[in-house]
Protein backbone atom coordinates (compact mmCIF):
# COMPACT_ATOMS: atom_id res chain seq x y z
CA UNK A 1 0.00 0.00 0.00
CA UNK A 2 1.28 3.24 -0.68
CA UNK A 3 2.08 6.23 1.23
CA UNK A 4 -0.33 8.26 -0.15
CA UNK A 5 -3.55 5.62 -0.37
CA UNK A 6 -3.04 4.79 3.56
CA UNK A 7 -3.43 8.61 4.63
CA UNK A 8 -6.62 8.63 2.79
CA UNK A 9 -7.78 6.21 3.97
CA UNK A 10 -6.38 6.82 7.37
CA UNK A 11 -5.58 10.38 7.89
CA UNK A 12 -5.19 10.25 11.93
CA UNK A 13 -2.10 8.22 11.20
CA UNK A 14 -0.86 10.66 9.44
CA UNK A 15 1.78 11.78 12.08
CA UNK A 16 2.60 7.99 12.48
CA UNK A 17 5.17 5.51 10.84
CA UNK A 18 3.14 2.05 10.30
CA UNK A 19 5.80 -1.00 10.95
CA UNK A 20 3.52 -3.62 10.53
CA UNK A 21 -0.52 -4.57 10.15
CA UNK A 22 -1.49 -8.31 10.85
CA UNK A 23 -4.89 -10.15 11.88
CA UNK A 24 -5.01 -11.40 15.47
CA UNK A 25 -8.23 -13.03 16.05
CA UNK A 26 -10.84 -10.38 16.36
CA UNK A 27 -8.38 -8.00 16.68
CA UNK A 28 -6.44 -5.96 13.94
CA UNK A 29 -3.22 -5.24 15.35
CA UNK A 30 -1.00 -2.28 14.31
CA UNK A 31 2.78 -1.68 15.22
CA UNK A 32 3.45 2.18 14.55
CA UNK A 33 6.04 4.73 15.55
CA UNK A 34 5.72 8.31 16.12
CA UNK A 35 7.54 9.92 13.42
CA UNK A 36 8.24 13.63 14.27
CA UNK A 37 11.37 15.18 14.92
CA UNK A 38 10.50 17.38 17.96
CA UNK A 39 7.26 17.92 20.56
CA UNK A 40 5.66 20.71 22.30
CA UNK A 41 5.70 20.99 25.84
CA UNK A 42 1.87 20.75 27.02
CA UNK A 43 2.60 23.35 29.70
CA UNK A 44 4.95 26.06 28.28
CA UNK A 45 4.22 24.92 24.42
CA UNK A 46 8.18 25.49 23.77
CA UNK A 47 9.47 22.51 21.37
CA UNK A 48 12.45 20.01 22.69
CA UNK A 49 14.50 17.33 20.57
CA UNK A 50 16.10 15.95 23.85
CA UNK A 51 14.70 12.70 24.62
CA UNK A 52 14.32 11.14 27.71
CA UNK A 53 12.85 7.93 27.27
CA UNK A 54 10.60 5.80 24.97
CA UNK A 55 7.82 3.58 25.95
CA UNK A 56 4.80 2.06 24.04
CA UNK A 57 1.07 2.65 24.47
CA UNK A 58 -1.78 0.82 23.58
CA UNK A 59 -4.48 2.58 21.06
CA UNK A 60 -7.84 1.77 20.38
CA UNK A 61 -9.07 2.58 17.25
CA UNK A 62 -12.34 2.46 15.00
CA UNK A 63 -12.95 -1.12 13.80
CA UNK A 64 -11.53 -2.04 10.24
CA UNK A 65 -13.26 -4.80 8.30
CA UNK A 66 -15.19 -5.92 11.23
CA UNK A 67 -12.01 -6.26 13.46
CA UNK A 68 -11.68 -4.15 16.31
CA UNK A 69 -8.20 -2.13 15.73
CA UNK A 70 -5.62 -1.87 18.55
CA UNK A 71 -2.22 0.29 17.73
CA UNK A 72 0.74 -0.34 19.64
CA UNK A 73 2.35 2.98 19.25
CA UNK A 74 5.80 3.40 20.62
CA UNK A 75 6.41 7.03 21.58
CA UNK A 76 8.97 9.61 23.58
CA UNK A 77 9.10 11.04 26.82
CA UNK A 78 11.32 14.39 26.04
CA UNK A 79 12.78 16.83 28.15
CA UNK A 80 11.19 20.24 28.36
CA UNK A 81 14.36 22.71 29.08
CA UNK A 82 12.77 25.76 29.45
CA UNK A 83 13.65 27.40 32.67
CA UNK A 84 10.47 28.51 33.66
CA UNK A 85 8.01 25.63 32.90
CA UNK A 86 7.08 23.78 35.70
CA UNK A 87 8.01 20.24 33.73
CA UNK A 88 11.09 18.56 33.77
CA UNK A 89 9.67 15.83 30.93
CA UNK A 90 6.57 15.21 29.31
CA UNK A 91 4.92 12.52 27.19
CA UNK A 92 4.83 13.32 23.20
CA UNK A 93 1.39 13.21 21.31
CA UNK A 94 0.47 12.64 17.98
CA UNK A 95 -1.60 15.22 16.33
CA UNK A 96 -5.00 13.95 15.54
CA UNK A 97 -4.37 10.35 17.38
CA UNK A 98 -3.82 10.39 20.82
CA UNK A 99 -4.83 12.73 23.69
CA UNK A 100 -3.50 12.60 27.43
CA UNK A 101 -4.65 9.44 29.34
CA UNK A 102 -6.63 8.86 26.67
CA UNK A 103 -6.60 4.57 25.33
CA UNK A 104 -8.80 5.25 22.32
CA UNK A 105 -7.66 7.45 19.18
CA UNK A 106 -9.22 11.00 19.04
CA UNK A 107 -11.30 10.02 16.12
CA UNK A 108 -12.63 6.96 18.34
CA UNK A 109 -13.11 9.16 20.87
CA UNK A 110 -15.82 11.55 18.73
CA UNK A 111 -17.74 8.38 17.61
CA UNK A 112 -17.96 7.11 21.03
CA UNK A 113 -19.15 10.26 22.43
CA UNK A 114 -21.57 10.80 20.12
CA UNK A 115 -22.91 7.01 20.73
CA UNK A 116 -22.79 7.91 24.45
CA UNK A 117 -24.86 11.29 23.87
CA UNK A 118 -27.53 9.46 21.18
CA UNK A 119 -27.81 6.59 23.30
CA UNK A 120 -26.72 6.86 26.63
CA UNK A 121 -24.21 4.53 28.66
CA UNK A 122 -26.02 1.00 28.79
CA UNK A 123 -27.38 1.15 25.46
CA UNK A 124 -24.60 2.88 23.83
CA UNK A 125 -22.48 -0.60 25.40
CA UNK A 126 -24.50 -2.60 23.48
CA UNK A 127 -23.82 -0.62 20.60
CA UNK A 128 -20.29 -0.01 20.79
CA UNK A 129 -20.53 -3.86 21.22
CA UNK A 130 -21.94 -4.76 17.98
CA UNK A 131 -19.38 -1.96 15.78
CA UNK A 132 -16.05 -3.76 17.29
CA UNK A 133 -15.45 -0.70 19.30
CA UNK A 134 -16.42 -2.97 22.99
CA UNK A 135 -16.61 0.25 25.58
CA UNK A 136 -17.73 0.33 29.11
CA UNK A 137 -21.13 1.88 30.32
CA UNK A 138 -18.94 4.34 32.43
CA UNK A 139 -16.40 5.23 30.18
CA UNK A 140 -18.78 6.56 27.88
CA UNK A 141 -20.45 8.38 30.33
CA UNK A 142 -16.96 9.88 30.96
CA UNK A 143 -16.41 10.60 27.72
CA UNK A 144 -19.82 13.00 28.01
CA UNK A 145 -18.68 14.60 31.23
CA UNK A 146 -15.36 15.47 30.16
CA UNK A 147 -17.06 17.14 26.76
CA UNK A 148 -16.57 20.90 27.16
CA UNK A 149 -19.18 22.88 27.96
CA UNK A 150 -21.03 25.16 25.69
CA UNK A 151 -21.16 28.74 25.76
CA UNK A 152 -24.03 30.46 26.78
CA UNK A 153 -24.95 34.14 25.74
CA UNK A 154 -25.70 36.15 29.04
CA UNK A 155 -29.81 36.38 28.94
CA UNK A 156 -31.69 40.03 29.44
CA UNK A 157 -33.61 38.41 31.64
CA UNK A 158 -32.88 35.24 33.85
CA UNK A 159 -34.86 33.41 35.96
CA UNK A 160 -33.64 32.23 39.41
CA UNK A 161 -34.83 29.62 41.58
CA UNK A 162 -33.50 26.90 44.04
CA UNK A 163 -34.16 23.45 43.50
CA UNK A 164 -33.47 20.48 46.12
CA UNK A 165 -30.20 17.99 45.08
CA UNK A 166 -31.51 16.38 48.55
CA UNK A 167 -34.44 17.25 49.94
CA UNK A 168 -34.56 19.06 53.07
CA UNK A 169 -30.66 19.13 53.31
CA UNK A 170 -29.05 20.38 50.16
CA UNK A 171 -30.11 22.43 47.72
CA UNK A 172 -28.98 24.19 44.44
CA UNK A 173 -29.54 27.09 42.36
CA UNK A 174 -30.81 27.24 38.54
CA UNK A 175 -30.59 30.12 36.37
CA UNK A 176 -32.85 30.10 33.09
CA UNK A 177 -33.13 31.89 30.09
CA UNK A 178 -36.73 33.64 30.59
CA UNK A 179 -37.03 34.26 26.78
CA UNK A 180 -35.88 30.64 25.41
CA UNK A 181 -36.45 29.39 28.47
CA UNK A 182 -33.34 27.40 28.35
CA UNK A 183 -31.47 26.25 31.28
CA UNK A 184 -27.72 28.71 31.28
CA UNK A 185 -26.03 27.52 34.28
CA UNK A 186 -26.16 25.73 37.52
CA UNK A 187 -24.98 26.99 41.33
CA UNK A 188 -23.75 24.84 44.06
CA UNK A 189 -25.75 26.40 46.81
CA UNK A 190 -28.53 28.94 47.01
CA UNK A 191 -26.31 31.66 49.04
CA UNK A 192 -26.73 35.90 48.14
CA UNK A 193 -22.57 35.54 47.53
CA UNK A 194 -22.80 32.78 44.86
CA UNK A 195 -25.45 34.44 43.00
CA UNK A 196 -23.94 37.82 43.02
CA UNK A 197 -20.16 36.30 41.90
CA UNK A 198 -22.39 34.91 38.89
CA UNK A 199 -23.89 38.28 38.37
CA UNK A 200 -20.66 39.95 38.38
CA UNK A 201 -18.92 37.63 35.99
CA UNK A 202 -21.88 37.76 33.87
CA UNK A 203 -22.89 41.22 33.27
CA UNK A 204 -25.79 42.91 30.77
CA UNK A 205 -28.94 40.79 32.85
CA UNK A 206 -31.64 43.55 32.92
CA UNK A 207 -34.28 42.05 34.72
CA UNK A 208 -34.21 38.98 37.18
CA UNK A 209 -37.07 36.73 37.47
CA UNK A 210 -37.04 35.37 40.87
CA UNK A 211 -38.95 34.07 44.20
CA UNK A 212 -39.31 36.19 47.04
CA UNK A 213 -36.31 34.46 49.13
CA UNK A 214 -34.28 37.00 51.12
CA UNK A 215 -30.67 35.34 50.29
CA UNK A 216 -31.72 35.91 45.81
CA UNK A 217 -32.86 39.45 46.78
CA UNK A 218 -29.73 40.27 48.02
CA UNK A 219 -27.61 38.49 45.65
CA UNK A 220 -29.07 40.43 42.65
CA UNK A 221 -28.79 43.63 44.73
CA UNK A 222 -25.30 42.97 45.45
CA UNK A 223 -24.34 41.40 41.71
CA UNK A 224 -26.60 43.19 39.49
CA UNK A 225 -27.57 46.68 41.14
CA UNK A 226 -28.91 47.69 38.25
CA UNK A 227 -31.18 44.93 37.32
CA UNK A 228 -35.01 44.96 37.73
CA UNK A 229 -35.93 42.34 40.28
CA UNK A 230 -39.61 40.88 39.74
CA UNK A 231 -41.20 38.38 41.05
CA UNK A 232 -42.15 35.21 39.09
CA UNK A 233 -45.86 34.15 37.78
CA UNK A 234 -45.67 30.90 39.56
CA UNK A 235 -44.64 32.34 42.89
CA UNK A 236 -47.05 34.79 42.65
CA UNK A 237 -50.01 32.53 42.23
CA UNK A 238 -48.67 30.31 44.62
CA UNK A 239 -48.31 32.86 47.17
CA UNK A 240 -51.74 34.34 46.53
CA UNK A 241 -53.63 31.02 46.21
CA UNK A 242 -52.34 30.08 49.95
CA UNK A 243 -53.19 33.59 51.73
CA UNK A 244 -56.53 33.38 50.76
CA UNK A 245 -57.06 29.15 51.09
CA UNK A 246 -55.17 29.89 54.76
CA UNK A 247 -57.29 33.02 55.48
CA UNK A 248 -60.97 31.12 54.00
CA UNK A 249 -60.03 28.07 56.39
CA UNK A 250 -59.79 30.02 59.06
CA UNK A 251 -62.88 32.11 59.06
CA UNK A 252 -64.67 29.34 57.54
CA UNK A 253 -66.77 29.19 60.73
CA UNK A 254 -68.41 32.63 59.61
CA UNK A 255 -69.26 31.43 56.65
CA UNK A 256 -73.20 31.05 56.35
CA UNK A 257 -75.72 29.09 54.55
CA UNK A 258 -77.04 31.56 51.49
CA UNK A 259 -80.72 32.86 52.15
CA UNK A 260 -83.10 30.87 50.27
CA UNK A 261 -84.03 32.53 46.81
CA UNK A 262 -87.40 34.02 46.60
CA UNK A 263 -88.91 32.32 44.28
CA UNK A 264 -92.17 30.48 43.43
CA UNK A 265 -91.79 26.77 44.75
CA UNK A 266 -91.85 24.39 41.68
CA UNK A 267 -94.79 22.35 41.28
CA UNK A 268 -94.97 19.30 43.52
CA UNK A 269 -93.01 16.38 41.72
CA UNK A 270 -92.73 12.76 43.04
CA UNK A 271 -89.21 12.42 44.05
CA UNK A 272 -87.43 9.48 44.31
CA UNK A 273 -86.28 7.77 47.30
CA UNK A 274 -82.81 9.22 46.42
CA UNK A 275 -83.44 13.00 46.15
CA UNK A 276 -83.01 13.01 49.79
CA UNK A 277 -80.76 15.87 50.53
CA UNK A 278 -77.52 14.87 50.90
CA UNK A 279 -75.41 16.47 53.15
CA UNK A 280 -71.69 17.27 51.64
CA UNK A 281 -69.59 14.57 53.45
CA UNK A 282 -66.73 15.87 54.08
CA UNK A 283 -63.56 14.28 52.28
CA UNK A 284 -61.74 11.23 52.93
CA UNK A 285 -58.25 13.47 52.82
CA UNK A 286 -59.86 15.55 55.75
CA UNK A 287 -61.10 12.91 57.57
CA UNK A 288 -57.66 10.97 56.83
CA UNK A 289 -55.58 14.19 57.99
CA UNK A 290 -57.74 14.73 61.41
CA UNK A 291 -57.21 11.24 62.44
CA UNK A 292 -53.33 11.12 61.71
CA UNK A 293 -52.78 14.90 63.57
CA UNK A 294 -54.70 13.50 66.47
CA UNK A 295 -53.19 9.80 66.55
CA UNK A 296 -49.52 11.95 66.64
CA UNK A 297 -50.38 14.40 68.86
CA UNK A 298 -51.78 11.93 71.24
CA UNK A 299 -48.68 9.43 71.11
CA UNK A 300 -46.20 12.74 71.65
CA UNK A 301 -48.44 13.80 74.35
CA UNK A 302 -47.57 10.41 75.82
CA UNK A 303 -43.73 10.85 75.52
CA UNK A 304 -42.80 8.79 72.46
CA UNK A 305 -40.51 9.94 70.43
CA UNK A 306 -40.73 11.22 66.93
CA UNK A 307 -39.39 8.72 65.16
CA UNK A 308 -41.01 6.12 67.17
CA UNK A 309 -44.30 7.97 66.02
CA UNK A 310 -43.20 7.18 62.68
CA UNK A 311 -43.02 3.67 63.24
CA UNK A 312 -45.64 2.70 65.02
CA UNK A 313 -48.25 5.00 62.83
CA UNK A 314 -45.82 3.82 59.38
CA UNK A 315 -45.74 7.73 58.49
CA UNK A 316 -42.45 8.84 56.42
CA UNK A 317 -40.79 11.21 59.24
CA UNK A 318 -41.18 14.45 57.21
CA UNK A 319 -45.05 13.98 58.00
CA UNK A 320 -44.81 13.11 61.42
CA UNK A 321 -42.63 16.10 61.75
CA UNK A 322 -45.27 18.79 59.98
CA UNK A 323 -48.06 16.81 62.12
CA UNK A 324 -45.96 17.47 65.60
CA UNK A 325 -45.14 20.94 64.64
CA UNK A 326 -48.63 21.84 63.09
CA UNK A 327 -49.57 24.70 65.76
CA UNK A 328 -53.49 23.39 64.88
CA UNK A 329 -55.25 21.20 62.74
CA UNK A 330 -56.60 23.80 60.45
CA UNK A 331 -52.66 24.60 58.85
CA UNK A 332 -52.56 20.80 57.95
CA UNK A 333 -56.42 21.21 56.45
CA UNK A 334 -54.78 23.94 54.27
CA UNK A 335 -53.81 22.07 52.22
CA UNK A 336 -55.78 18.81 51.83
CA UNK A 337 -59.01 20.87 50.02
CA UNK A 338 -58.43 18.53 46.65
CA UNK A 339 -61.68 18.82 44.65
CA UNK A 340 -63.25 21.43 46.97
CA UNK A 341 -64.75 23.87 44.48
CA UNK A 342 -67.85 21.70 43.82
CA UNK A 343 -68.48 20.23 46.94
CA UNK A 344 -71.40 22.78 47.72
CA UNK A 345 -72.54 22.35 44.83
CA UNK A 346 -72.60 18.09 44.45
CA UNK A 347 -76.51 18.19 46.25
CA UNK A 348 -78.02 20.40 43.95
CA UNK A 349 -76.24 18.82 40.92
CA UNK A 350 -77.25 15.19 42.45
CA UNK A 351 -80.80 16.37 42.00
CA UNK A 352 -81.41 17.92 39.33
CA UNK A 353 -79.92 14.59 37.46
CA UNK A 354 -81.93 12.33 39.17
CA UNK A 355 -84.92 14.52 38.55
CA UNK A 356 -84.46 14.84 35.03
CA UNK A 357 -85.09 18.37 35.34
CA UNK A 358 -83.81 19.86 32.28
CA UNK A 359 -79.91 20.52 32.36
CA UNK A 360 -78.72 24.42 30.58
CA UNK A 361 -77.34 23.68 27.32
CA UNK A 362 -74.10 23.83 27.77
CA UNK A 363 -74.00 20.58 30.48
CA UNK A 364 -75.97 18.54 27.82
CA UNK A 365 -74.34 15.52 26.55
CA UNK A 366 -76.00 16.48 23.07
CA UNK A 367 -73.90 20.04 23.43
CA UNK A 368 -71.08 18.51 24.69
CA UNK A 369 -70.67 15.44 21.77
CA UNK A 370 -70.78 18.51 19.21
CA UNK A 371 -67.83 20.24 21.49
CA UNK A 372 -64.32 18.96 21.17
CA UNK A 373 -62.91 15.92 22.56
CA UNK A 374 -61.42 17.53 25.43
CA UNK A 375 -64.18 19.31 26.48
CA UNK A 376 -65.99 16.00 26.19
CA UNK A 377 -63.84 14.07 28.34
CA UNK A 378 -64.04 16.83 30.83
CA UNK A 379 -67.90 16.54 30.85
CA UNK A 380 -67.91 12.69 31.30
CA UNK A 381 -65.30 12.80 34.05
CA UNK A 382 -67.95 15.94 35.69
CA UNK A 383 -70.70 14.32 34.88
CA UNK A 384 -69.78 10.70 36.61
CA UNK A 385 -68.97 12.59 39.70
CA UNK A 386 -72.61 14.13 39.60
CA UNK A 387 -73.90 10.79 39.49
CA UNK A 388 -76.20 9.79 42.27
CA UNK A 389 -74.18 8.35 45.32
CA UNK A 390 -73.94 4.42 45.29
CA UNK A 391 -74.72 2.58 48.19
CA UNK A 392 -71.49 2.01 49.68
CA UNK A 393 -70.40 0.32 53.19
CA UNK A 394 -69.17 2.02 55.50
CA UNK A 395 -65.69 3.02 55.31
CA UNK A 396 -63.52 1.48 57.95
CA UNK A 397 -60.71 3.09 59.43
CA UNK A 398 -57.72 3.27 57.29
CA UNK A 399 -55.19 1.11 58.81
CA UNK A 400 -51.58 3.46 58.95
CA UNK A 401 -49.50 0.85 56.65
CA UNK A 402 -52.44 0.97 53.95
CA UNK A 403 -52.65 4.74 53.95
CA UNK A 404 -50.98 6.82 51.50
CA UNK A 405 -48.95 9.77 52.25
CA UNK A 406 -51.07 13.00 52.64
CA UNK A 407 -50.24 15.87 50.11
CA UNK A 408 -47.46 18.39 50.42
CA UNK A 409 -45.19 15.50 52.18
ZN1 LIG B 1 7.69 23.11 29.31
Amino acid sequence: MSTVDFRILFPHLAGVRVEMVRADGPLLRVQAAADQVEASCPDCGGASRRVHSRYQRRIYDQAVAGRRTVIHLKLRRFFCDAGECRKTTFAEQVTGLTARHARHSVPTRQVLTRIALAVGGRAGQRLTGHLALSTGRMTLLRLIRTMPEPAVATPRVLGVDDFALRRGHIYATILIDMETHAPVDVLPDRTADTLAGWLREHPGVEIICRDRAGAYAEGASTGAPDAVQVADRFHLWRNLGQAVEKDVVAHRGDLREPAPEPVAPPPPRPEPATTAPVQPAEPRLVTRTRERYTAVQRLLADGVSRADVSRQLGLDPHTVRRFADAASINDLLVHTRRDSLIDAFKPHLNQRSTTAAPMPACCSPRSASKASGAASRRYAATSSRFAPPRPRRRPTRPHPSHATSPPGS
